[in-house]
């Protein structure tokens, strides 16, 4: 069996854990949160550190410095993930549910995320200081 099936996220090595990442870039798009319920919707407005061609970020090792509200995912609280999208690996593994078939994991491809259009690439634009986020958010990663 993989190791995504027989390990917990805990006891997965670095490279593991980095390799359940899918690129998908949903992740870095600006979020807001209701002060009364916590509920968490996403907005299309994207980091300014996230390429959306490739949707990786540009400066992946130093995006804690870059951006100090980056959230860091190597964290003990796996019950946070919550907030994180429905097709999220982490979020996934954490729910004991298994990898989309699109999964580079799984296609051995790591663009198949991105020829499955599971990327933000179509749809984000990265965030201007004039944007409202709330103009732009999206129901459908929640
Ligand atoms: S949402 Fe999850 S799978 Fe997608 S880029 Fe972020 S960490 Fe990776
Ligand atoms: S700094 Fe990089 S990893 Fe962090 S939110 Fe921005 S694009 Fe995503």
């Amino acid at each position: 069996m993989a190791f995504w099936q027989t390990k917990s996220l805990a006891e997965m090595s670095h490279a593991e854990w980095e390799s359940l990442c899918d690129g998908c870039g949903k992740c870095c798009l600006h979020k807001l949160e209701d002060e009364d319920s916590g509920q968490i919707v996403f907005t299309r407005l994207a980091c300014e550190q996230l390429d959306l061609a490739s949707c990786r970020c540009r400066h992946y090792s130093e995006r804690n410095r870059l951006v100090p509200d980056c959230l860091d995912l190597h964290q003990p609280d796996f019950s946070q993930f919550h907030w994180l999208p429905s097709t999220c690996a982490y979020r996934l593994i954490s729910e004991g549910r298994p990898l989309p078939e699109w999964h580079p994991l799984l296609t051995g491809n790591r663009y198949s995320t991105q020829a499955a259009g599971k990327t933000v690439s179509r749809f984000a634009r990265t965030a201007q200081a004039e944007d409202d986020p709330e103009d732009y958010i999206v129901a459908w990663l929640t």
